[in-house]
């Protein structure tokens, strides 16, 4: 007998039909002798509702009160699951993350978690209870509600089976797993089987969306195993776990691409200490997260910063920037926001070279233009003109080789 974490999202709980069909999922790992805890989104579309009528009642909603509303749509589908559980004559039982309790930080809109109280949990699980908790919310300390970000049920479903030490996480959602790239980019993009924790919040954090980004930091920090699955039928997923000798044979893993960028250029900025943080302090303190920086070589005492910022935080970061480019004696600010970031990622890069510059020749050869490289030990971006994303990403998908067998090193 395991212990294991279902967590299913908006479009597997998107009507009352879908619910029954998660209901008889449950029902069947539960009949196979397991101990089940069940997170659930809300119904696909509810939260952006709530977020919508926010937004449309007041231009800056009061950071509690938007959770508190935010956060309705789990309780929507875990009692009508739960519901749906009990009629079919199974024991079962609702929680809101307060209820669990999901302690966490009193960072509206992006909480973390701090702790799970597992007591009540653990004796629903003993009794042969399942438990069904809704994802994406907590409570701070002070019992004010709170929520973990979009797409925060990913990392309710992780942090619960670290708290319970589950044998697997397992994430359902609309697509069988992680792939190479995005299916609807390159059709014959493949599934990958199994994938390390490093690449996957790459990935994630490069813009394939399967996964919250956090969820695998946490699944990374507690030796979670997650399975990525689809609720729509029985195919074996993508398991993302702690990377093996195996997987760094494989040089590229998956390609990712990111149109949610805009890049801001400050021109002739006088090269000297602390113009760097000057510009960038007042970026942070308005909690705007900038991506890739470049700073150019310095000629004459000056030099040209470039960096890149959510689309959203676009027009914030660039009042801003304006204002401290005339306070430290800028030339002038310059901007861009038909850019697009896309990035080769594998562990094998670690331990083999030439993975970068093949990725720039293939560029080339298409006449695709790099504005700006970043690099980590796992990864490869560059920013290029948005309108060639498609282009890029086939291009680079086929010359590693990912649709067929991915390339192996000697
Ligand atoms: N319902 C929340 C959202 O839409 C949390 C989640 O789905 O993971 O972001
Ligand atoms: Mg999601």
């Amino acid at each position: 007998m395991a212990l294991v974490v279902q967590k299913y999202g908006g479009t597997s709980v998107g009507t009352i039909d879908r619910i029954r069909n998660v209901a008889s999922r449950v029902a069947k790992t539960y009949d196979e002798g397991h101990q089940l805890v069940v997170v659930l989104s809300a119904m696909s579309g509810e939260t952006n509702k709530l977020v919508g009528w926010a937004r449309e009642l007041c231009d800056h909603p009061d950071d509690r009160e938007y959770d508190a509303l935010v956060s309705s749509g789990e309780q929507v589908t875990i009692s009508l699951l739960a519901m749906c559980l009990k009629s079919m004559g199974y024991q079962a039982r609702s929680y809101l993350g307060h209820q669990v309790p999901i302690i966490t930080s009193d960072d509206y809109s992006r909480a973390r978690i701090e702790h799970i109280g597992s007591e009540k949990l653990r004796a629903d699980l003993e009794a042969g209870t399942i438990v069904v908790v809704a994802g994406f919310q907590g409570m701070d300390r002070c019992g004010n509600l709170t929520t973990l970000g979009r797409g925060g049920s990913d990392t309710s479903a992780v942090a619960l089976a670290a708290a319970l030490n589950a044998q697997v996480c397992e994430i359902y959602t609309d697509v069988d797993g992680v792939y190479t790239t995005d299916p609807r980019i390159v059709p014959n993009a493949s599934k990958i089987s199994r994938i390390s924790y490093d690449e996957m919040l790459e990935m994630a954090s490069l813009g394939a969306k399967v996964l919250q980004t956090r969820s695998v930091e946490f699944a990374k920090k507690y030796g979670v195993v997650v399975h990525v699955r689809s609720s729509f039928n029985d195919n074996q997923g993508t398991l993302v776990m702690k990377e093996d000798s195996d997987m760094e044979t494989v040089l590229v893993s998956g390609i990712t691409y990111n149109k949610d960028e805009a890049k801001i250029s400050v021109m002739r900025v006088p090269d000297k200490p602390g113009v760097a943080s000057q510009l960038f302090l007042p970026l942070s303190e308005k909690n705007i997260t900038v991506d890739m920086i470049i700073q150019n070589v310095s000629s004459e005492g000056y030099t040209d910063l470039t960096f890149t910022v959510p689309h959203g935080d676009f027009k914030k970061a660039l009042k801003v920037v304006e204002a401290t480019g005339e306070q430290i004696g800028a030339a002038g600010v310059l901007v861009d926001e038909n850019i697009a970031k896309i990035s080769i990622v594998g562990v094998g890069m670690r331990s083999h070279s030439g993975v970068a510059s093949k990725m720039f020749q293939v560029l080339s050869q298409e006449g695709i233009n790099i504005q700006m490289i970043s690099t980590s030990e796992i990864k490869v971006s560059c920013v290029i003109d948005v309108k060639y994303t498609e282009l890029a990403v086939r291009v680079l998908h086929e010359a590693f080789e990912l649709g067929s067998e991915a390339v192996t090193a000697e």
